[in-house]
């Protein structure tokens, strides 16, 4: 199989979505009706995954990661970018790759446009575009002191799936789920466009991500932002029930790889935005509020201050 009839079997399926023109040609061509989103994310084998990871969960979270950008901007998918190192042209492990890719794409009508292929270590890499109205997209640096802290869904498990693999163990499914199988908050995105000032999306840890939203909403509005978490109040994931109390929490706020959204809004839209999660039947909860305080403060039921590293993960570190 060379190159070009690998293309033609796992990846043009002839069609272009919303671009004007997909793959074959020198360069695809979109038209984005608004201002247009763009992101990549690369997935190195034994690094971002572990090599024996089954190729259908790589190519879902491969595209997953992406669109999980895209969301945490409000911006709704047009069409994406692979480009793939293969050490082989392995029909197999190709057909599941693309099963899980497409799976996902088709979910969003998120057409694959082009790419490039070529002979190395198992490298996947995905550019996402998608569109937003300007004025609406969720930027991290516009949270201003009063708004409400909020995250989506559960926190957790996923870091606790990654530690339990490199323990040497086989983690909970439920765990596992969470860890392969990520659901980008697409939908969620969009509806908090008109409601939410900030967001990001949670891929290295709740409080390394919501430092970043403080870093950037700080330099922009000329001000010191920080935030204080109520620590009952975050959403650690059902799959970590077994574990102890203190060990549930911190995988809940430093743990990576939840792809859930943090978002940052006026106590006004509170109402709004409950109504637009229940719509989509998606759990939200609200988790802290954004202040003039130096720094980011976990507190117990009670008000005291908890003692945590918010150090997000960092790959050279
Ligand atoms: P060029 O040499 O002009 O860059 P290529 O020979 O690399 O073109 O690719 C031919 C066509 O196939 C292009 O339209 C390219 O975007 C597309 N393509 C290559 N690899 C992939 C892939 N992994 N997935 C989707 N499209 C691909
Ligand atoms: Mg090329």
């Amino acid at each position: 199989m060379d190159e070009f009839a690998l293309i033609r079997r796992f990846f043009d399926r002839g069609a272009a979505g919303d671009a004007l023109l997909g793959i074959g040609d020198d360069c695809a061509l979109l038209a984005p009706p608004d201002a247009l989103a763009v992101t990549t994310d690369m997935l190195v084998g034994g690094r971002h995954f572990f090599d024996e990871a089954r190729p259908r969960v790589i190519g879902h979270k491969s595209l997953a990661v992406n669109l999980s950008d895209l969301a945490a901007m409000g911006a709704e998918p047009l069409a994406f970018t692979l480009a793939l190192a293969l050490p082989a042209a392995d029909a197999a492990w190709l057909t599941e790759f693309s099963a899980g890719l497409f799976e996902l794409a088709d979910r969003h009508r998120c057409a694959l446009i082009g790419g490039d292929t070529t002979r190395g270590p198992l490298n996947i890499c995905i550019t996402a575009f998608g569109h937003v109205p300007r004025e609406q997209a969720l930027r991290r640096d516009r949270a201003r002191a009063g708004d409400d802290l909020w995250v989506s869904g559960e926190l957790g498990a996923a870091a606790h799936a990654v530690a339990e693999r490199q323990a040497g163990r086989v983690a909970a499914d439920a765990a596992a789920a969470r860890l392969d199988w990520p659901v980008p908050r697409i939908e969620l995105g969009v509806a908090l466009r008109a409601l939410a000032h900030a967001a990001i999306d949670v891929s290295d840890g709740l409080l390394g991500d919501v430092g970043h939203v403080l870093e950037r909403s700080s330099a922009a509005a000329g001000e010191v932002l920080g935030a204080e978490i109520d620590g009952p109040a975050v959403p650690v994931d059902a799959a970590l029930a077994a574990l102890p109390e203190p060990m549930r929490l911190a995988l809940a706020l430093a743990g990576g790889d939840d792809y859930e959204l943090a978002f940052t809004a006026p106590p006004a839209s509170r109402a709004r935005i409950d109504a637009a999660a229940a719509d989509l039947g998606i759990r939200i909860s609200r988790i802290g509020r954004i202040d003039r305080e130096p720094g980011l403060r976990v507190v117990d039921r009670d008000g005291r201050r908890l003692p945590v590293n918010a150090r997000s993960f960092d790959h050279f570190r």
